[in-house]
């Protein structure tokens, strides 16, 4: 075929098929389709996965249909959830197996771990609510029974770092006024007792972002000398901001997001 045929089939197509293709800036991939009807195992892991990873920000709520996934995942400390959770208790352990501090060490080698859905679990408050959008008043009564389970595969975590020699703080964005004595009295009851100090939000914090709060508690804490090796959150916004930590571990969480 001489080239001229060439160029009037490269006409044909553009003229022809060009208004027809997918605006590339605009198509959603074709396999992230949200299923139509009920559950889609396939897309609600691929939702979990982008959670996971912080690649999906800013979600309000686990799309509707993937409440019963959530809920199948989060069921039981033997299920997926409760294995997924022990392997980063597991990576955490191995990486503190390397740095302990040695017998005669300062005792400034110190780890942060957060407090809900790292340490105390509101799988039974967020069911409840079909893993709904974060409501502030329904959250503090829950968080004010004091009833939280601990996470076994981090209450064995905290006991493992201290063991080993780490101090280990405890950093969360609840409401010290409001929420402190319960917190103190479920992290006891739920096996995390002989953490060197629990860090809550004052009056003079409610305000600020989770990055900003954490940020400054964990910058208090390296001006004190504290040498931050490890960093465990279910949040991103745990693990993000300034002095995060040597190393940080992301405890799986696809029941709500914090910025
Ligand atoms: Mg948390």
């Amino acid at each position: 075929m001489a080239p001229r045929s060439y160029c009037s089939l490269a006409t044909l197509f553009v003229v022809v098929f060009l208004p027809w293709l997918p605006d590339a800036a605009e198509a959603t991939p074709w396999f992230w389709w949200p299923p139509s009807g009920g559950g889609d195992d396939s897309y609600c892991l691929s939702w979990r996965v982008m959670v996971e990873a912080n690649n999906a920000k800013g979600w309000r709520t686990v799309p509707a249909p993937c409440v019963g996934y959530v809920r199948a995942y989060m069921a039981a400390w033997g299920g997926q959830y409760g294995r997924d959770v022990a392997a980063v208790a597991g990576q955490a352990a191995a990486y503190a197996a390397e740095i302990a501090p040695a017998a005669a060490a300062d005792g400034l080698d110190a780890w942060v771990l957060d407090v809900d859905d790292t340490c105390l679990s509101n799988q039974p408050y967020y069911q409840v609510k079909q893993f709904g959008p974060y409501d502030p008043v329904a959250f503090r009564m829950w968080a004010s029974r004091g009833i939280c389970p601990g996470i076994p595969a981090m209450q064995w975590l905290f006991q493992t770092l201290k063991a080993r020699g780490f101090r280990v703080f405890l950093v969360t964005g609840r409401d010290e006024e409001t929420l402190g004595s319960s917190t103190v009295a479920n992290l006891n009851a739920a096996g995390f007792s002989g953490y060197d100090r629990l860090i809550m939000r004052g009056a003079e914090q409610l305000g600020q972002s989770s990055v900003a709060f954490k940020s400054a508690a964990r910058k208090r804490l390296a001006a004190e000398g504290y040498r931050l090796r490890g960093n465990v959150g279910d949040q991103w916004s745990d693990l993000q901001g300034g002095c995060v930590g040597d190393r940080v571990f992301k405890v799986p969480n696809p029941m709500y997001f914090v910025p």
